[in-house]
């Protein structure tokens, strides 16, 4: 048994002074779905643990600055049933649904599940492909994190020890744009991916090229990862066939899987490629009617850039 100090601040400010008191051996504790598994099998060992249930004013979503924030305490389940975010980012309540179960869902925390930073887990890939971003705040003050940075390594974040998620703002879609998350799941429905694609693409004026492209993709290395070399390969072109191929082939190069009893490190890549060209398609194919793109089949040359 470990023996630990259990603390239930109020407010934010005792939430901050808690963490400045204890330090790196305290440890935040909302949904409690990762940690306290974390603590059973002794991979972390804290002296305190903050509890964030009492905070006020941390949940929630509302509408904000051309998109939606979400409290970090706000639980995947009221992600994946808000009216505004089915309205305004239908892709975000998608991707929160494909999360474990219900059960697991009324409990995990939108915070708690980025603080986790299990590089399996779904909503980070299309939180990177819509261009989130969290607040992080200290005693010290606050600062804005975009999600294609936030994580570091297995389990690991930019994240210090004294600070504490307390917002996510995810921009809604520009004009003309598709979007769509795709779990690679051969097990079991409640199970990690064994792969997972993220793309967000918006078409040009014309509605014939790719004015902007952006890939989330998951387990498929110690990190989410944006799949930056793999996007440029689009942008500016036209849409086609051939180059959402090239581009998918492109993301097999960008990724460095590991084995295990989900798939081979090799499986994993080749489906790193199925995946980005099936998620990149998908998310055409949900442009809103006017902006819909005819996927040209016919090989071309890729323009010059
Ligand atoms: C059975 C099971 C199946 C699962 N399946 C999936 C799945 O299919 N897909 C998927 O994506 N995920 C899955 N998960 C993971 C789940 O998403 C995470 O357990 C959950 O998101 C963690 O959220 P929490 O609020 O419970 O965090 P907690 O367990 O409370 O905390 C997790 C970590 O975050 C820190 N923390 C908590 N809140 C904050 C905050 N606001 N700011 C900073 N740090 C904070 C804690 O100190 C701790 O280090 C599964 C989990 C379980 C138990």
């Amino acid at each position: 048994m470990i023996s630990f100090e259990y603390r239930t601040p109020k407010t934010l400010t005792e939430v901050h002074q808690e963490l400045k008191q204890f330090g790196a051996d305290a440890k935040l504790i909302a949904g409690g779905t990762a940690l306290v598994i974390m603590m059973k099998q002794r991979l972390v060992r804290p002296t305190c643990l903050v509890s964030l249930r009492a905070v006020r004013g941390l949940s929630g979503l509302a509408q904000k600055d051309g998109g939606v924030k979400i409290g970090g305490l706000t639980t995947h389940r009221e992600v994946e049933t808000s009216s505004l975010v089915r309205r305004q980012i239908p892709l975000l309540a998608e991707t929160y649904r494909h999360v474990a179960t219900i059960r697991v869902r009324n409990m995990a925390t939108v915070g708690g599940g980025l603080a986790h930073a299990d590089p399996n887990q779904d909503p980070p890939p299309a939180l990177i492909a819509l261009g989130a971003t969290l607040k992080a705040t200290s005693v010290d003050g606050s600062r804005t994190i975009p999600l294609e940075s936030f994580f570091t390594d297995y389990y690991e974040t930019v994240l210090k020890p004294d600070e504490i998620i307390t917002e996510i703002f995810v921009p809604r879609l520009p004009p003309n744009s598709g979007a769509a998350f795709l779990k690679f799941l051969p097990r079991t429905a409640d199970d990690y991916a064994t792969v997972s694609a993220a793309a967000v693409v918006t078409l040009d004026k014309a509605r014939k090229g790719f004015a902007d492209v952006r890939i989330g993709l998951g387990s498929l290395g110690t990190t989410p990862i944006r799949a930056r070399e793999a996007e440029e390969i689009l942008r500016g072109q036209p849409v086609k066939a051939e180059a959402m191929r090239e581009a998918a082939e492109r993301a097999k190069q960008l990724v460095d899987p590991i084995s295990d009893f989900r798939g081979s490190a090799a499986y994993k890549r080749e489906m790193a490629g199925v995946f980005v060209r099936r998620a990149l398609e998908a998310a055409l194919a949900r442009l809103p009617k006017k902006a819909k793109a005819k996927v040209s089949r016919r090989p071309s040359r890729r323009k010059k850039k």
